[in-house]
Order: C-alpha cells, then structure tokens, then sequence
C-alpha cells in the first residue's frame, strides 16, 4: 500500500511524497500546473512515458480529496 502526503502547493506546482513501507523508499511526486504535467523521481517515470504508481495513488488522493470537499459542500457524510 502507497500512501500519500501532501507537502506543499506553489503558485505553479503541487509537490507530494509518496512512500512505500514495504520498499521503505519516499518518493517526489509533483504536479506542474503551468503545464499539466505530473512528474516522479523515480526509475519507473523515467524510463517509461506512462505514470507511475506512484503519480497513479496521487491521482486517486486528489480525486478522493476533492469528492471530499463536494460532499462537505452538499452536506453529505
Ligand atoms: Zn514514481
């Protein structure tokens, strides 16, 4: 299981750190508003032009985030 922090937004990127306890590694996942583009610091994200897992669960926590907020705004629980 990955799991996701947040560690900052910037007027032009996002920036989170996903880690890994069973490879015991974190890794940099940001997000370039200016060009839309999501970008990993690791080998998988440089060798291949398809997201990581790594982007892929920061994908899925902003999604659930936002769902959140929506929920929050209708009322619902
Ligand atoms: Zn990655």
């Amino acid at each position: 299981m990955l799991k996701v922090i947040f560690d900052y937004e910037s007027a032009r990127a996002k920036a989170y750190t996903v880690s890994n306890p069973e490879e015991k590694k974190n890794h940099s996942v940001i997000y370039r508003m200016d060009k839309q583009k999501w970008s990993c610091d690791c080998k998988w994200n440089t060798l291949k032009e398809t997201y990581c897992s790594h982007i892929k669960e920061t994908i899925k926590y902003e999604n659930k985030k936002k769902a959140e907020r929506l929920a929050k705004k209708l009322g619902i629980k």
